[in-house]
């Protein structure tokens, strides 16, 4: 297995882009957090371009893009716009570059009803769901309510979404300058994220699903409380170490593109493991959602990363409830108390696992 490579030594600058393949270019888009940059792909074809993830609805982008199209891109049309998924870095200008170019939107259906869905809720009140669910995971009333005032949803930063889209499913082929590209669904990060895969020339687009240096958010949300996408995640990861060749350039939507995916693939599913481990191995005592922030990460995590490191706690609590490792009951206060039902893990002694520095914002 090879080790993880990274072919390109430059970065492309806001406005311009590097060409990494026959007719894919490289270009960035900023980010106003830690994660400083969104990677975006144009690919050529005959009498024009096709676009690949659009950057965040923010000042600048628009104008970034607009360097792009009156620059390298020839004033030649966009022929039509690609998103992986639903994230606000990923969607963002999907509406924006749509109608100015009339251009079709592509994304899968999973991913384009829940970006809809998400850019257009009213997040300033809270729901009785939404607050069972902090109440449950072991926030306290005060603390939830500086957790709900720091979140303003989705609809600042995703330009208006299209009203119509064209469904990408798994093994949906497009064919763009004369390069097939399969579309390879995940699932754990997002819904249903979309990666396009170029066998004959070993070219993949993974999104956010996957990063050289990132582990992606997996994340339990408030509107599926049981759900289990680190088991989806996980699959996904096995699935993708099955299809793809150990020599595949990959092309990631943060950091740089890389060579070693197979390499990247096993550390991300012994990750998970090792936190799934951790977690069993704190609930040998009675422990809440909460209290799994010390475990899995090792800086205090404030009220703006609340709600990713709850949800990627929770989602290791729901992946052990689900394969019987643990057991979960609400008290009358209505918070969830989780325990280890294999007590023989505690001769496991205590293990040094790793913990991430904080949850991700991708
Ligand atoms: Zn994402």
């Amino acid at each position: 297995m090879r080790d993880i490579q990274y072919p390109f030594e430059n970065t492309p600058e806001v406005g311009e882009w590097i060409a990494v393949a026959e007719g894919v270019y490289w270009l960035r888009m900023p980010l106003p957090m830690a994660l400083d940059h969104i990677n975006l792909y144009v690919l050529e074809d005959r009498d024009g371009w096709w676009i690949i993830d659009t950057g965040m609805g923010l000042d600048g982008t628009q104008e970034a893009w607009q360097q792009l199209f009156d620059g390298p891109m020839q004033g030649k049309p966009v022929l039509g716009v690609i998103v992986t998924h639903m994230h606000p870095d990923h969607v963002g200008q999907a509406g924006w570059l749509c109608d100015k170019w009339r251009a079709p939107l592509y994304m899968s259906f999973g991913e384009y009803y829940n970006a809809r869905t998400f850019s257009a809720s009213d997040f300033s009140s809270i729901s009785w769901t939404t607050h069972a669910f902090y109440i449950a995971a072991g926030v306290s009333e005060d603390y939830l309510e500086r957790v709900r005032a720091k979140f303003k949803g989705f609809g600042n930063i995703v330009t208006p979404m299209p009203m119509a889209f064209n469904r990408l499913s798994e093994g949906d082929v497009l064919t763009i300058g004369g390069r097939d590209w399969r579309v390879m669904i995940g699932s754990g990060h997002s819904p249903e994220h979309v990666c396009l895969y170029n066998e004959r020339d070993k070219l993949l687009f993974s999104g956010d699903q996957i990063i050289p240096r990132i582990t992606s958010n997996i994340s339990v949300m408030p509107s599926e409380p049981n759900a289990n996408p680190l088991k989806r995640w996980l699959s996904s990861l096995q699935r993708f170490s099955r299809d793809l060749p150990d020599d595949t350039l990959v092309f990631p939507a943060h950091n740089t593109p890389f060579y070693g995916v197979q390499t990247r693939l096993n550390y991300l599913q012994e990750h998970h493991q090792d936190h799934l481990e951790a977690v069993e191995e704190a609930c040998i005592e009675p422990k809440k959602a909460i209290d799994m922030l010390e475990v899995l990460f090792d800086r205090e995590i404030g009220v703006a990363q609340m709600n990713l490191a709850l949800g990627e706690a929770i989602a290791h609590l729901n992946y052990l409830i689900e394969i019987g490792r643990l057991s979960c009951s609400k008290d009358d206060t209505g918070v969830n108390w989780y325990q280890t039902l294999d007590k023989s893990v505690a001769k496991r002694g205590n293990r040094s696992h790793h913990k991430d520095a904080a949850p991700m914002e991708v």
